[in-house]
């Protein structure tokens, strides 16, 4: 049975790939860092594992990999989806939340892949799959910090890429477009309007959409792609 690690697995997008891969027949690690209560509901409908860490903490990572070395050996996906956001003018953003959202988007992925890639290295094979966002491709306004942390999951992908080719490890990167989580909450019937307009499938997106993208990268199927941005959004970006 393959094993799949989920940062963010227990709410969102991250909580329908779980749902996806293990209708799949994967073996599904649920990470989560504040919401024990809706990461265990997915376990109960997943039949999957819960473990507690806070991405942007590199010890609280160590921890949960000495758990993941302990009970699987190895990772055959990993999963770098958890995230924040924060919708703020340029000039009110504080030192402290640009820290935290660098330390969860861009350090979480680099704290995950420390403990990660030498477990695939090992078995010279792996996927590893990253999450951005189009406000990375093309900015947002008053999501600066935002943008440009996922700018860096960008960059860190076509490196990281390169560097694990050899290897048997690809590494690739979805962007999605307006997705319906609670990550959104804070958008208003008009804005969300305006956003399905402009958006040329004349629809937000589901976590289900990329899900299905996720699963197609750990699949065999993509195993001619790495260092690869997708993005799943409609349309509204086309690049
Ligand atoms: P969401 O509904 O807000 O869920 C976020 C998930 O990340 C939760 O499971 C949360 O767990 C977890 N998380 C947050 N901080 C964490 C940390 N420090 N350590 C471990 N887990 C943490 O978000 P979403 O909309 O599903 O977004 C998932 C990813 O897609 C993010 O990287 C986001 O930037 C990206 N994305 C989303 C959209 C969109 O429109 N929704 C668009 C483009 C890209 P807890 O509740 O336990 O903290």
């Amino acid at each position: 049975m393959k094993t799949v690690l989920i940062t963010g697995g227990s709410r969102g997008i991250g909580r329908a790939a779980a749902m996806l891969f293990a209708k799949e027949g994967y073996k599904v690690i649920i990470n989560y860092n504040q919401n024990r209560q809706a990461a265990d509901e997915v376990a109960d409908l997943t039949g999957g594992d819960v473990i507690q860490a806070d991405v942007g903490d590199s010890k609280s990572v160590e921890k949960m990999f000495e758990l993941i070395k302990d009970r699987y050996g190895k990772l055959d996906v990993v999963i770098n989806n958890a995230g924040i956001a924060q919708q703020k003018l340029f000039t009110d953003i504080t030192e402290a939340e640009w820290d935290r959202m660098f330390d969860v988007n861009v350090k979480g992925m680099f704290n995950i892949c420390k403990q990660a890639v030498p477990m695939m290295v090992h078995e010279k094979q792996g996927k590893i799959i990253n999450v951005s966002s189009i406000w990375g491709t093309v900015g947002a306004s008053c999501e600066v910090h935002y943008s440009a942390s996922k700018s860096a999951v960008e960059g860190f992908t076509k490196a990281l890429a390169k560097e694990l080719g050899p290897s048997g490890i690809t590494v690739n990167c979805i962007a999605p477009g307006v997705i319906g989580t609670e990550m959104n909450i804070a958008l208003t019937k008009e804005a969300l309007d305006e956003l399905k307009e402009e958006t040329p499938l004349c629809r937000i997106g589901t976590p289900d959409d990329i899900a299905q993208v996720m699963l197609f990268l750990a699949s065999t199927g993509s195993d001619f792609i790495t260092g690869q941005i997708i993005s799943p959004n409609g349309g509204i970006v086309i690049n």
